[in-house]
């Protein structure tokens, strides 16, 4: 047990059970909606390190916030640089959405490029502690190829289950990492249930974020980076894309740590993203019922999850924080990969700006004013999926090379 965790909590029926390995679901509501919460002790975390303390760290990473996670302090971590990632002020996007204070928090900064790395250093952390030697998790890519990363870093071994949608940049860097790759002829869903059984079978580590509630811990530091970023005065939204719901869930714990340890004075409204070709919690949001499974139909492979596997904590931290959720097409996320690389150099997959997305509906409704202080989240890098990048610019011009052939290419293109 670590000093400053207390226990952890179920969700749907809140007992309380010690925090042991081994332990991740509800003893009474089992892996069906019995998805726990890690209890801290907020006095603990303050006797560990002050907000001042941790404003003046030099640790450029998530473990700056050591003392609000799960983890022993003396627990080996890989050496890979997780979090700290940029949170611009891009005047140039600002400007394009009509907003005055926006920010964009860059999640494809970091070192698999994506935001799941958070999760997965958290995940690799937890298997050394537990010695295990395998670790394993299915994925729609960024949490397995996040995972392989963090677990080469470790000298662990990893197995990761993959929809065989998932693109190219994701499986390339998976069998980069030395991953045993499983690729699932299926949906999303089968690819779960199929993982699920065989960590059952062989008894590997599961990094399912739904699963283990010490990735959402991993997660939440995303939160506590955009408060201290911003001199710990919360901004007025955080919005965000969502598939599983465990990265929006970890936005909401960490900003509800941070209020509850006394350092921060208010919450922010929290805005989850689906897309409309894939949206089962949207719905279940908007129309006020439970969830219901759905086609996977995007091209943001990262939130085609047509049966989410954290709904409950996804739609609690909306619901609890008195935010909302919209559901955006394909065409406005491509739309928005072009806004934000062509306004502010900011490169997203898919998924990653499916938030911005969701903010220009937000604020055209004017559920989110022009004056609010608002960040979004870039969750993933758009050099992991290059076939919708091109998809939503086109091809280059081609031309001989011949300076004649150059002037005459270039009259038809008159934004040069
Ligand atoms: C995983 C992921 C999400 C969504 O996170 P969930 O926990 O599944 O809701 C969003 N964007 C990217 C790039 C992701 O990899
Ligand atoms: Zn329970």
């Amino acid at each position: 047990m670590v000093k400053n965790v207390l226990g952890l909590r179920c969700i749907k029926c809140h007992k309380e059970v010690p925090a042991e390995a081994g332990t991740y679901t509800c003893p009474s509501c089992g892996s069906k909606g019995g998805i726990m919460d890690v209890e801290y002790d907020y006095q603990a975390i303050n006797r560990m390190t002050t907000r001042e303390q941790v404003t003046k760290s030099r640790d450029y990473s998530m473990f700056r916030y050591l003392s609000f996670l799960p983890i022993r302090p003396e627990s080996a971590r890989p050496h890979l640089s997780v979090g700290w990632s940029p949170l611009y002020k891009p005047q140039g996007l600002g400007k394009s959405l009509g907003m005055s204070n926006l920010y964009i928090k860059d999640d494809g900064q970091n070192p698999t490029a994506s935001l799941k790395d958070r999760a997965s250093i958290i995940a690799v952390i937890k298997a050394g502690e537990e010695k295990a030697p395998t670790v394993a998790c299915s994925s729609t890519g960024n949490a397995a190829s996040s995972l392989a990363g963090n677990a080469a870093a470790m000298g662990l071994k990893s197995v990761i289950f993959v929809p065989s949608r998932a693109p190219q940049g994701k499986i390339a860097q998976l069998q980069i990492f030395g991953a045993t790759v499983i690729s699932v002829q299926g949906s999303y869903d089968d690819t779960f249930r199929l993982s699920a059984e065989a960590i059952d079978h062989f008894g590997w580590y599961n990094r399912n974020a739904a699963i283990n509630p010490y990735l959402v811990e991993g997660k939440k530091t995303v939160a506590l980076e955009i408060a201290e970023q911003l001199n710990w005065d919360v901004p007025d939204w955080v919005i965000l894309s969502v598939g599983d719901g465990c990265t929006i869930a970890g936005v909401w714990k960490g900003f509800r740590d941070l209020y509850q340890a006394g350092w921060i004075e208010r919450l922010p409204k929290i805005a989850g993203v689906q897309s409309t070709g894939c949206c089962p919690l949207v719905d279940a949001f908007l129309e006020d019922r439970p969830w219901q499974p759905k086609e996977e139909n995007t091209i943001a492979d990262s939130i085609a999850v047509g049966v989410p596997r954290n709904p409950d904590k996804a739609l609690k931290a909306v619901r609890e924080s008195g935010g909302t959720m919209v559901a955006v097409s394909d065409e406005a996320i491509l739309a928005a990969m072009r806004e934000l690389g062509r306004s502010s150099g900011i490169f997203g997959e898919p998924a990653g700006v499916a938030g911005t997305a969701g903010l220009k509906v937000l604020v055209a409704k004017g559920i989110i004013g022009a004056n609010e202080k608002v960040v979004a989240i870039v969750t993933g890098n758009g050099l992991k999926d290059i076939q919708n990048a091109i998809k939503a610019v086109g091809e280059p011009t081609k031309v001989e090379p011949s300076l004649k052939e150059l002037l005459l290419k270039l009259d038809e293109r008159p934004e040069v």
